[in-house]
């Protein structure tokens, strides 16, 4: 058994370089099944998990960060959101009946948008134009504007019904005067010859070893990294508080009860009379009878 749905972390010692790797399969497998998704949507689903998985790992604080694909094309919208806990989740909608084609021609005049959410903090958005031919060049057309820090960045999905899987590397020149272009340089190439056959079948350490032999690395505990939602009936309440009590009671009086679907894990949460008079009145949630 490989170790799947796991993060590695490593640092180039000698080179002023770090490394990410992150192999996906249950926490993969998790989101495709919220629906059916055309392949060519699940493929891109794998990608941008991968990449969010990489991206959150960069994070230095607590707090999510969410890639978020819009476009014109077929593919309308796709979204992953991931925690610093590695708790991922993610959703797309599509045009039914289209030729997908290239990732350029799927994401027809689309924007890449990358929001940072801290625990405690300002929010930071950063939008990328999907300019480049594939997603993970798009990504690091992200670091060059936000960040400046040279970075290479693979993704590599294997697509099959019962076992998906996908997989992400990433390697950045680490900030300050010292980093050596060089050896970014030589580093993201031998990046580079990685595949996703042996991303699937060897090994963290073996895949590292058959990669950067010729370098120094030092490889840190890898992070578990699976499919989590954040919903609730809590969270769905409070977002009801908002809406109109006598709206949301002629809802209940006409379907019985006003439902919210959750558009991630497809949890369905659903509040009667008596449930809508106590989140208008702030008491939601404190009455056991009024919990599930
Ligand atoms: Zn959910």
């Amino acid at each position: 058994m490989q170790d799947f749905d796991q993060l590695h972390r490593y640092l180039f010692s000698e080179a002023q370089v770090r490394g990410e790797m992150v192999r996906l399969q249950e926490s993969y497998n998790a989101i495709l099944s919220a629906q059916s998704y055309p392949s060519e949507v699940q493929v891109l689903l794998g990608e941008l998990m991968a990449a969010t998985s990489l991206l959150t790992a960069t994070l230095k604080f607590e707090g999510d960060i969410s890639l978020q694909l819009q476009s014109q094309g077929p593919l309308k919208y796709a979204v992953i959101n991931g925690t610093d806990e590695q708790k991922l989740r993610g959703v797309a909608r599509w045009e039914e009946g289209t030729e997908f084609g290239d990732f350029l021609s799927m994401c027809k005049d689309g924007i890449l948008v990358i929001t940072i959410s801290p625990e405690k903090g300002e929010r930071y958005q950063g939008i990328v134009k999907l300019e480049k031919p594939s997603l993970a060049e798009c990504v690091e057309d992200y670091f060059a504007q936000s960040e400046q820090l040279a970075t290479r960045i693979l993704l590599g999905t294997e697509i099959n019904p019962t076992q998906p899987f996908a997989w992400g590397m990433l390697v950045q020149a680490l900030p300050g005067d010292e980093s050596d272009k060089e050896a970014f340089e030589r580093i993201a190439y031998l990046t580079e010859t990685m595949n996703t056959h042996e991303a699937k079948v060897l090994e963290a350490q073996d895949l590292l070893y058959r990669l950067y032999h010729q370098e120094k690395v030092e490889l840190f505990e890898p992070q578990e990294v699976e499919f989590k939602c954040s919903c609730s009936k809590e969270r769905s309440a409070a977002a009801l508080s908002g809406v109109d009590e006598q709206e949301l009671l002629d809802i209940v009086a006409e379907e019985g009860s006003v439902t919210m679907n959750c558009q991630y894990c497809h949890a369905v949460y659903s509040f009667d009379a008596i449930d809508v008079k106590a989140i208008k009145s702030g008491t939601y949630g404190q009455n056991s009878s009024t919990v599930n």
